[in-house]
């Protein structure tokens, strides 16, 4: 555990840090397992490959301009876990000059990355103030709530119309992967392995436009889980995702959009997305 938080939250704590920047144990994992980070922009079908040469053997070949790319990917990648992982807290601020230094990149870089974010809307860019990590209000969870309401039924009718075994194979490894993080009672992994179920959905559903909503809205979904989080608070049941898995396996459209409605109603109710917590009435409590 090092004195810088930062650096820790984004480089993993207690983690011995190379000097020049790999992809890390922490992101290596969620990459290698398929889910939509950073490269799934350049690659849409990146996450179906089989797994890749190390980054080391990439570089060798890899023209530089290649290397830029891939080094923003890896950027963005890291503060997307890092939030996903629940390791990067809302409304931190997350300092240029630290992370070019972090990351060994120009902050001309890190700035470009910050923009990206910024525009996922994962990222605040406040004015002469700097970049934070988005702290979405109460409302804006609710907004996100109900996106997610129209968009994942819309996402299970085209990944059942589409079905093949490689996808039902792809969600399936994906569960083992969750059920096994809860076994060993690894928290960030749970965390992040539930969100990335419903990106995972909307990427082998195959719109890339619904793909790339669901991403913002599952990270938007981990703020918020971290924000407004009950002492009972479940991000996604196990149960339940197995149990949308067995309907897309059935191909039971019916029955995989009612199981996910529930099963967002679940997540929703977990939460104390209740307005009178947000807007305190200070002249009421002073007066
Ligand atoms: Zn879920």
């Amino acid at each position: 555990m090092s004195d810088d938080p930062l650096r820790d939250a984004l480089l993993g704590a207690g983690v011995p840090v190379p000097a020049v920047p790999t992809i890390g144990a922490d992101t290596e994992g969620p990459c290698r397992h398929g889910h939509a980070h950073g490269h799934a922009a350049a690659d849409p079908f990146a996450t179906f490959k089989p797994p890749m040469p190390t980054r080391s053997a990439r570089r060798a070949a890899t023209p530089a301009r290649l290397l830029r790319e891939n080094a923003h990917d890896e950027i963005y990648e890291k503060i997307y876990v890092a939030i996903l992982e629940h390791r990067l807290h809302p409304g931190t601020k997350l300092v240029e000059e630290r992370l070019a230094e972090i990351f060994g990149v120009s902050r001309a870089r890190v700035r470009e990355v910050l923009a990206r974010l910024a525009h996922e809307q994962i990222v605040e860019l406040i004015p002469q103030r700097g970049a934070y990590v988005a702290k979405p209000t109460i409302e804006q969870a609710l907004d996100i709530f109900e996106a997610r309401r129209l968009i994942e039924p819309a996402v299970l009718r085209r990944l059942i119309e589409t079905l093949t075994p490689e996808k039902l194979a792809r969600l399936r490894q994906h569960q083992d992967l969750e059920l096994d993080a809860r076994r060993r009672d690894d928290k960030r992994a749970v965390i992040r392995l539930s969100g990335e179920f419903h990106s995972l959905a909307a990427e082998l559903a195959g719109n890339s436009a619904l793909a790339r909503n669901m991403r913002e809205l599952s990270v938007l979904t981990c703020l918020i889980i971290l924000l407004y989080d009950a002492p009972t608070a479940i991000s996604c049941r196990a149960d339940e995702h197995s149990q949308i898995i067995e309907a897309i396996a059935r191909r039971d459209t019916a029955r995989a959009e009612r199981l996910m409605l529930e099963h967002l109603d679940h997540i929703e109710s977990s939460l104390k997305l209740d307005a009178t917590t947000e807007d305190v009435d200070l002249e009421a409590i002073f007066r």
